[in-house]
């Protein structure tokens, strides 16, 4: 086992991943931007080391920062977290080649899922349902892709291949629109990150978002610790996750369960990792891969009572996987809502000193958060501040909880999304379960 972690993330995150290391006997650094001084998880770390100023780019992206955080530190490891240079395959090859570990898949492996294109296609070739596209990059020929797009049939979705965070999108209706669609796409793509190629693919109207999480050791052992509904999104954004997703016939499920995981041994996948996924009419098909833990893990965490973290941790560090497929049994329902520092009237970030905190407890409640009162949330990053999960014997039960839970809450002195969440655990329609993923933005009226 690694002797040294160093957490190169914030917020809650680092102060989960804290926790397992602490749990694993590891050692922890935490790395810090100057407006991040007073974070719980620094506090709680046995090192710290400031990285840069305020500004991300200047600080929990600066790679050079980063490695000389772990030389200055002996570090072994690093784990990312999410976001930041979580899928970034330049920086996990440079941790690679200064001689550390990077706590997640191999820097290929990540370059590869994250390039939609050849994503698609490894999928393709381990079975895992795909939806109806262009099968590769579109050609630079006008009538070519008029041919694609009528074979896939109108609505058609024209996306980049190494787009990102619900951008580099853009659907086309009818064939008058296309051409012109893909130009203004592929030059925003360029734009955007820096590479015009871009694909088509079936627009999907009413799916539901489901993923499936899997745990991998890259050395043939690979499974699945069944699945997550993310629909509730506004504008790409989660919300509330659950897990399991409700209302889908368990022989369909595990179908695409076994492709996942066949999957992960076709691409010597290391680590935790998420299948995305639309669902629509009783079929799955894939969308994307995201090879790090994601926001929502706890969810699967409480339906399975596996440490999702501590297992990514062991399979990084060489270890073979130690679970095996009949060891991960399905318990019960669990939902997580995400608190955000943000003005409930116009979503805009709601930073400032958080006056009183009050965590709600009791059986089947967890609550990760970095916040304590007085604690002061910076405008310099993500305005997620919590996430409240609760976990039942069942989707009521559990839904009830979270209820409870969201009214015990108190976060005072800065805005909160809390009264929309209060509104969406007792929303009829998501209380039956199956919503698609314009639900909440119809709902909001958006
Ligand atoms: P990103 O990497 O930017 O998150 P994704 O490929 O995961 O991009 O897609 C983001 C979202 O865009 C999906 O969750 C879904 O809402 C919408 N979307 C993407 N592809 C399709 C499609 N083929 N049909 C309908 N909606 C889609």
């Amino acid at each position: 086992m690694f002797d040294k972690v160093l957490i190169a993330n914030r917020g809650e995150i680092a102060l989960r991943i804290l926790r397992s290391c602490k749990e694993l006997g590891i050692k922890t650094v935490a790395v810090y931007s100057k407006a991040d001084r007073d974070l719980k998880h620094v506090r709680l770390a046995d090192e710290s080391v400031c990285i840069g100023p305020n500004s991300s780019t200047e600080s929990y992206l600066n790679i050079p920062a980063i490695i000389a955080a772990m030389e200055i530190t002996d570090s072994v490891a690093v784990h990312p977290g999410y976001g930041f240079l979580a899928e970034n395959a330049d920086f996990a090859e440079q941790v690679q080649k200064s001689g550390f570990v990077f706590i997640g898949p191999d820097p290929d492996v990540i370059r590869m899922m994250g390039d939609k294109v050849s994503a698609i296609d490894a999928m393709k070739k381990a079975g895992v349902p795909t939806v109806p596209g262009s099968d590769g990059p579109l050609p630079d020929d006008e009538s070519a892709c008029q041919v694609i797009a009528e074979r896939i049939g109108y609505p058609i979705i024209i996306k980049a291949a190494a787009g990102g965070g619900g951008r580099g999108m853009r659907v086309v209706h009818e064939a008058s629109a296309l051409w012109k669609s893909i130009q203004v796409t592929k030059s925003e793509a360029g734009a955007a990150f820096g590479d015009s190629t871009v694909y088509m693919e079936k627009f999907l109207q009413n799916p539901r978002h489901v993923e499936v999480q899997i745990l991998a050791d890259g050395q043939g052992n690979a499974i699945h610790l069944f699945d997550r509904d993310c629909s509730l999104q506004r504008r790409h954004q989660k919300v509330l996750e659950e897990a399991p997703a409700p209302g889908i016939d368990m022989a369909v499920r595990e179908e695409v369960y076994e492709a996942c995981t066949k999957a992960c041994n076709e691409i010597g996948y290391r680590g935790a990792g998420t299948f995305e996924f639309l669902y629509e009419d009783g079929r799955f098909y894939f969308i994307e891969m995201n090879t790090r833990i994601q926001v929502e893990h706890p969810v699967t965490e409480m339906v399975t009572g596996i440490d999702l973290i501590s297992e990514q941790i062991r399979v990084c560090a060489g270890e073979k996987l130690r679970l095996k497929q009949e060891d991960i049994v399905l318990r019960g329902h669990a939902f997580e809502c995400r608190i955000n520092a943000e003005d409930p009237k116009n979503f805009m970030p709601s930073p400032g000193k958080v006056t009183k905190y009050h965590a709600p407890g009791g059986l089947g409640v967890r609550v990760d958060s970095h916040l304590y009162s007085d604690y002061t949330v910076p405008p310099y990053y993500d305005s997620m501040i919590a996430k409240l999960i609760t976990h039942g014997d069942d989707r009521r039960s559990a839904l009830k909880r979270m209820e409870i839970a969201l009214d015990e809450l108190v976060v005072a002195g800065i805005k909160t999304n809390t009264d929309l969440q209060k509104d969406l655990v007792r929303d009829e329609a998501f209380a039956k379960g199956g919503v698609n993923i314009h639900y909440l933005e119809k709902k909001l009226g958006l």
